[in-house]
């Protein structure tokens, strides 16, 4: 049997005409049986990370009114859908919305000592993509769309590392294997959609947990590996892998062809187009990857499969933003050693902080990492009995795969370069703003830093 994964992403279906475009897509390039992943619709994720937010600061009004932001915005979009006000999603969709507030009121009423934040985060955010794939699932049946909605948490099945859950793959394979295969059995040659949720997945307990952001591309790629897919496919808002964002460089270029070697590296430095785990099954199973436009689906988009020469064509630029620089020294003046290291390593693993670029000298050590202020205060508390720490933020780290020197020059010009990191292949700098260019640096800033001041020593 041979079984297409199709993954939409929450830009893809943003809206009521977004969700049709879905359905258009489905009936012009599936034949037999597809896996349809989908994520939470348009910014959802975000919206429910506010609802979390004011959750956690026990504000029962102000969660209830961002709780109503993310109700109105589904409902608006099922009124366009669906013309019949009776059908039966109304009901389901009014009814999941009841189970989120029901939660959110529980735990306002019960919890008396202090969330576990990323248990929360779980049960709370996970609602997206319940909602969507509802959502999405009775419009398909509604257009004469033969699709069967799967809850992925009986499916995926991961440990308890709540907001980056590790899968089970042993009985994942096994779950999806047979259930999903099971289904398809019977109509191996019609087109027949099994329809489920991206990003979540649920612990041996059976509480639902999330692969971290943007980890729908990895539940998708789950389920290629699971199925023993030829092939998998993402539908993004972009043409498909570009060498460089195209909001900031507007000659920007898609990438016909890339090794998931490449593939990899490229979602390791953080191209927000591909989610880093979800190169690795691909690769060990040999499935292809496409990456191709919803938005201009007759196009080819990028392929990333096993490609021993890889020709690099052109630079590919990847840019993070909201970094911080933090530079940790220990209070005696003596020296790093393999001791600190090891310590400093053992803390950031602790508090969960991910490191995008290091560098060490003799008395200090320095790391780059996203802005993240409840990770970060932990990892400096915790650091702080035995190192100064010194940090700067609203910095760009920026990463060229393949440089030259005008790619580097492009990036640099103007800018003030904190450090920088060469190997063969790939340049690494972190830039702040020079002084003329302050007004840029208070803008990058967030309203969360903006009482902070560069460089400061804790
Ligand atoms: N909805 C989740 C997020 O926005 C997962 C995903 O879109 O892949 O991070
Ligand atoms: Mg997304």
């Amino acid at each position: 049997m041979h079984i297409q994964i199709f993954k939409f992403g929450g830009a893809a279906i943003n809206s009521a005409a977004g969700i049709k475009n879905v359905a258009e897509i489905l009936k012009k390039f599936t034949g037999g049986p597809v896996v349809v992943v989908i994520s939470a619709m348009g910014k959802t994720t975000n919206a429910l990370e506010d609802v979390l937010e004011k959750y956690i600061q026990k504000d029962p009004i102000a969660v209830i009114e961002s709780f109503q932001k993310v109700r109105d915005y589904h409902f608006a979009i099922l009124d366009v859908l669906f013309a019949d006000k009776n059908h039966p999603v109304f009901g389901e969709i009014d009814s999941l919305f009841n189970q989120l507030r029901g939660y959110i009121r529980r735990g306002h009423l019960y919890c008396t000592n202090q969330p576990d934040r990323d248990f929360e985060y779980d049960q709370i955010v996970s609602f997206g993509e319940l909602f969507s794939s509802a959502i999405v699932h009775h419009y398909l049946v509604l257009q004469g769309i033969s699709s069967h909605l799967f809850d992925v948490r009986e499916l995926i099945k991961t440990n308890t590392t709540y907001r980056d859950a590790r899968v089970d793959w042993g009985l994942t394979q096994q779950l999806i294997s047979k259930t999903i295969t099971g289904y398809f059995q019977d109509f191996a040659e019609q087109r027949i959609i099994a329809l489920t949720q991206g990003f979540i997945g649920s612990d041996p307990d059976g509480n639902t947990t999330t692969l971290g952001r943007e980890g729908s591309d990895f539940s998708a790629a789950i389920f290629a590996f699971s199925l023993h897919a030829k092939e998998m496919t993402i539908w993004k808002d972009v043409p498909g892998v570009m060498n460089a964002d195209p909001k900031l460089m507007t000659d920007a270029v898609c990438l016909e062809t890339l090794s998931y070697r490449e593939a990899i590296e490229l979602a390791y430095y953080g191209a927000s187009v591909i989610h880093p785990k979800t190169i690795k099954p691909l690769e060990n199973a040999s499935i292809v990857l496409h990456v191709k436009s919803f938005l201009n689906p007759d196009l080819s988009g990028t392929t990333v499969e096993n490609i021993k020469e890889w020709k690099i064509l052109t630079p590919i630029y990847i840019l993070k933003q909201n970094q911080v620089l933090i530079s940790i020294s220990p209070r005696d003046f003596s020296f790093i050693l393999e001791e600190n290291l090891s310590e400093i390593f053992r803390i950031l693993a602790l508090c969960r902080v991910k490191v995008n670029v290091m560098q060490n000298s003799a008395i200090s050590f320095s790391i780059c990492v996203d802005n993240d202020p409840h990770k970060i205060n932990s990892l400096i508390s915790h650091l702080q009995h035995d190192y100064e720490t010194r940090y700067n933020q609203g910095l760009d780290l920026f990463t060229i795969r393949h440089y030259t020197n005008d790619a580097v020059a492009r990036i640099i010009e103007g800018r003030n370069v904190l450090m920088e990191l060469r190997s063969r292949n790939t340049l690494q700098v972190v830039l702040g703003f020079n002084a003329g260019n302050a007004l840029n640096a208070l803008n990058a800033n967030n309203a969360d830093n903006a009482g902070n001041s560069d460089n400061a020593v804790i």
